[in-house]
C-alpha cells in the first residue's frame, strides 16, 4: 500500500536535497520534493561553479547523510584550499598554500551526489511552484495543514502535514510566514569561463593553480577558481545597478552580441577595468561567454523570523529563509546545516522510522520551533557577516584590509570608498 505523502519539500537545491537524504537515513520516508527544473540534466547555462564545504557545517551534513566517504575520496578537491590575493596593479599581496579544511566540490557534483542518495521517485521534476495558498479553516484537518500548492504546469497538490520551502532567494513559500523580501545589495557578479585552450589559461594555471584567486581594488573584484575538469570560472564583481547586464538592450543575454557588449563596457571604462594592469585585464579580454549575470540579493537580517503560531506546518530552509550575499562563502554550508538541524529537531520530537502523518501537531510544532530558534540566529549572523565582508571586498583599500583579516590582525585601516 502506498503511504500518503506528509512532507512537501519545495526545491531540490542543496538544502532541500540534504533534508530529503537525512529524512531517508532516519526512516521518515513520507516526503516528496517538488523541483522547478525539468530534469536532473543541467541545461547548457547551468554548469555552475565550485563550493568549498566547511568542516562543521557542509561536511558535517554529508557525514550525517552517510555521504562523506564518497565526497572525501572521490569528489572533494582537498588541494583546492590554496588562495592567492592580488591588488589591482597585479601585485601578489598574499599566497596561501592551504587555507584550512575547505575542500572544493563542483556545484553540479554536489547535486548529483545528493540526488543519487534518494529514491528517484521522490522528486517531481518540472514542478515549479507558482504560489502556495493557505486555506485556513475549511482546508485544515489533522492530516492537512491547509496548504494548497499551485504549480506553473497547471497542477496543484495538497494534503501535507509539513511544507518546507527550500526554494532559494525567490521562495514562493516565504510569503506564508513573513513579508520579508530580498533586497538588491548594489553588487553583482558577471560569470565567464577560461577553457584549456583559452589564451589566459596558462596565466590562470600559474597564478590560481587548483584553488582560488581574488584580485581586489577600486571597488571592483575579479575572482578566478578552478573546477574539477581543470577549466576556470571567472567572476567580475562590480558595484552596479541591478539591471546592469540587460540595461537598454533587447539583445538575447545568451548571445555572443550580449557578451561582447558587456566585455566592451568592462574593458573600456575606467569605472570598471580599463586602467587595471594588463595581466589581470586579460581575464576580461579572454573570458568566454555566454556571460552570466548574478545580481546579489540579501534579506534584511532584522526580518529573518516569524511567530510559530502564525506558521503551523510550514517552515523554510537555506536561502529561502536567510538569503545573503556570498562574500563569506558560507551560504551553501549554512543551508545544508539548516537541513541537519531541522532533521535533528524532527527526530528528537517526533521519532525515527515513522511517518509524519502519525505525529501529534504539538510535537511537530515543537520540532519546528526548536529548529527555527537556532536557524534564525545562524541566518541573521551569516547575512550580517556577508554584508560586512562585501563592504571590505569592494572598498578602495580592499586588498590590504583582506590581508589583515586573513592574517587575523586587528584592523589598522578603515574601509575606504
Ligand atoms: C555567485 C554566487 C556564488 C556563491 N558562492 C558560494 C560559495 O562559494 N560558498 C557558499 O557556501 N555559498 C555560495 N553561494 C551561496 C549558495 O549558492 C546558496 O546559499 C545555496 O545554493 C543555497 O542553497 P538552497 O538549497 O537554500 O537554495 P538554492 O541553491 O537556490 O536551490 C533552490 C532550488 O529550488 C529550486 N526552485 C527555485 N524556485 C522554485 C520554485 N518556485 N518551485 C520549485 N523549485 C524551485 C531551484 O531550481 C533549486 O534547485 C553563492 C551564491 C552565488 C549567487
Amino acid at each position: 500500500m502506498e503511504i500518503p505523502l506528509s512532507i512537501a519539500i519545495i526545491g531540490g537545491g542543496p538544502s532541500g536535497l540534504v533534508l530529503a537524504r537525512l529524512l531517508e537515513v532516519n526512516g521518515i520516508t513520507d516526503y516528496v520534493i517538488f523541483e522547478r527544473d525539468q530534469s536532473s540534466t543541467p541545461g547548457p547555462n547551468e554548469q555552475g561553479g565550485t563550493l568549498d564545504l566547511h568542516g562543521d557545517s557542509g561536511q558535517e551534513a554529508l557525514k550525517r547523510a552517510g555521504l562523506f566517504h564518497k565526497f572525501s575520496n572521490e569528489l572533494a578537491r582537498w588541494d583546492a584550499a590554496c588562495f592567492r590575493l592580488l591588488d589591482s596593479t597585479g601585485e601578489t599581496i598574499a599566497n596561501f598554500s592551504d587555507v584550512g579544511n575547505r575542500p572544493e566540490i563542483d556545484r553540479l557534483q554536489l547535486r548529483r551526489l545528493l540526488l543519487d542518495s534518494i529514491p528517484q521517485n521522490k522528486i517531481r521534476w518540472g514542478h515549479g511552484v507558482k504560489s502556495v495558498e493557505r486555506r485556513e479553516s475549511e482546508g485544515r484537518t489533522v492530516d492537512d495543514n491547509g496548504c494548497l500548492i499551485h504549480f506553473t504546469n497547471g497542477s496543484s497538490a495538497t494534503g501535507f502535514r509539513l511544507v518546507v520551502g527550500a526554494d532559494g532567494v525567490w521562495s514562493k513559500v516565504r510569503p506564508l510566514l513573513t513579508s520579508a523580501k530580498p533586497e538588491y545589495s548594489g553588487k553583482l557578479y558577471i560569470e565567464g569561463k577560461i577553457s584549456h585552450n583559452n589564451p589566459s589559461y596558462s596565466v590562470a594555471h600559474e597564478l590560481v593553480g587548483p584553488g582560488n584567486m581574488l584580485v581586489l581594488g577600486d571597488q571592483k573584484t575579479i575572482a578566478v577558481q578552478q573546477l574539477s575538469d581543470g577549466h576556470y570560472r571567472v567572476y567580475f564583481g562590480l558595484v552596479a545597478p541591478e539591471d546592469f547586464y540587460q540595461r537598454k538592450t533587447s539583445i538575447d543575454p545568451d548571445s555572443s552580441e550580449a557578451t561582447e557588449a558587456i566585455r566592451t563596457r568592462l574593458e573600456s571604462s575606467n569605472e570598471f577595468f580599463a586602467n587595471w594592469t594588463p595581466c589581470v585585464k586579460a581575464f576580461v579580454e579572454n573570458a568566454e561567454g555566454p556571460f552570466r549575470p548574478w545580481p546579489l540579493y540579501f534579506i534584511d537580517p532584522e526580518t529573518v523570523g516569524w511567530e510559530r503560531s502564525a506558521a503551523s506546518g510550514v517552515t523554510l530552509l537555506g536561502d529561502a529563509a536567510h538569503a545573503s550575499t556570498p562574500f563569506v562563502g558560507e551560504g551553501v554550508n549554512c543551508s545544508m546545516y539548516d537541513a541537519v538541524m531541522l532533521t535533528e529537531c524532527l527526530v528528537s520530537h517526533c521519532g525515527t522510522n515513522t511517518t509524519l502523518a502519525n505525529v501529534e501537531e504539538l510535537k511537530l510544532e515543537a520540532a519546528l520551533a526548536a529548529y527555527e530558534e537556532d536557524m534564525f540566529a545562524r541566518g541573521q549572523d551569516l547575512i550580517r557577516r556577508s554584508d560586512e565582508s562585501g563592504r571590505m571586498l569592494f572598498s578602495e583599500n580592499a586588498a590590504s584590509l583582506t590581508l589583515q583579516m586573513l592574517n587575523g590582525e586587528p584592523e589598522d585601516e578603515t574601509v575606504k570608498r
